[in-house]
């Protein structure tokens, strides 16, 4: 029954790792027994010396995906069969005052950089003909609007739509896609929310499960889409977020 949710033997390859869910993640997948690939544009000490207390062990990888195409080289000679989508910006303003910098820094990493990379580790993994899963970081804002922040919405609608084409291109392969909406969880991406009184209350206020999430409600529901146990789970985007989307 264990080994169902073990990932001994795996590669798993995370971006964003060295801070928040990308961290926890990380962490997580290591301590089922995966090898941790933290790709992100600094090293992810923190991350490491984590999974080194948990018995695991990982890797930095440097890559910036300010440029898009980025991740192009990434699989090359790596044996790659897990690949979590977490890397992320967002950038608030009001619609009207929206700039083309902030639409374009926000899509490049959130939506072109994810297409990009899950592109490379696809065509690695199929031309090796191995079985593999991609776990993306959506968001609320796959399924909802939000407010002020219309290119993250956009990049995270767009994730939602990548999950589903990819799953099934990709489910005769073997490679199953699927991503998670995590709820309001406290990191440095919704720092602006939780100093905001009226904001930060308004959040609190609706969501069931009476607290903001941490990074580390968000891991297990990686691990388990990573594991064989999901093995015939794609297309999905599974709603982490304690209620919110219920209400
Ligand atoms: P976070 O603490 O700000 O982490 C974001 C991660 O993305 C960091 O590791 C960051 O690295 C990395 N990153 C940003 N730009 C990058 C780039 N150009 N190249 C490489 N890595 C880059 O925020 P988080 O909340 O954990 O966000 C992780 C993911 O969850 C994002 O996709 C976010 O949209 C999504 N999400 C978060 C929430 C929430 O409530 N927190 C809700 C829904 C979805 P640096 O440390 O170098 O900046």
């Amino acid at each position: 029954m264990s080994d169902l949710f073990s990932l001994k033997g795996r590669t798993a390859l995370v971006t964003g790792a060295n801070a928040g869910i990308g961290q926890a993640i990380a962490v997580t997948l290591a301590g089922q027994g995966a090898h941790v690939l933290c790709a992100g544009r600094r090293a992810s000490d923190d991350t490491l010396a984590a999974i080194d207390a948990a018995g695991g062990t990982g890797e930095t990888v440097l890559v910036d995906f300010a440029d898009p195409m980025a991740g192009r080289d990434l699989f090359a000679g790596r044996d790659v069969s897990l690949l979590v989508n977490n890397a992320g910006i967002i950038r608030r303003a009001d619609s009207v005052d929206y700039g083309e910098d902030d639409w374009d820094a926000v899509m490049d990493v959130n939506l072109k950089a994810l297409f990009f990379t899950t592109q490379a580790f696809g065509r690695a993994l199929i031309a090796r003909e191995e079985p593999g899963a991609v776990v993306n970081i959506a968001s609320l804002l796959s399924f909802q609007g939000g407010i002020r922040v219309p290119a993250y919405t956009a990049s995270k609608h767009g994730v939602a739509g990548l999950t589903k084409i990819l799953a099934n291109e990709w489910a005769p392969h073997r490679i199953t896609v699927n991503a998670i909406a995590p709820g309001y969880i406290a990191t440095s991406n919704t720092q602006a929310l939780q100093d905001d009184p009226a904001r930060s209350t308004a959040i609190l206020d609706r969501i069931p499960a009476g607290r903001w999430g941490d990074p580390g409600d968000i891991a297990g529901t990686a691990a388990f889409l990573c594991s064989g146990a999901a093995s015939y789970v794609t297309g999905t985007v599974i709603n982490v977020d304690g209620g919110w989307l219920a209400r």
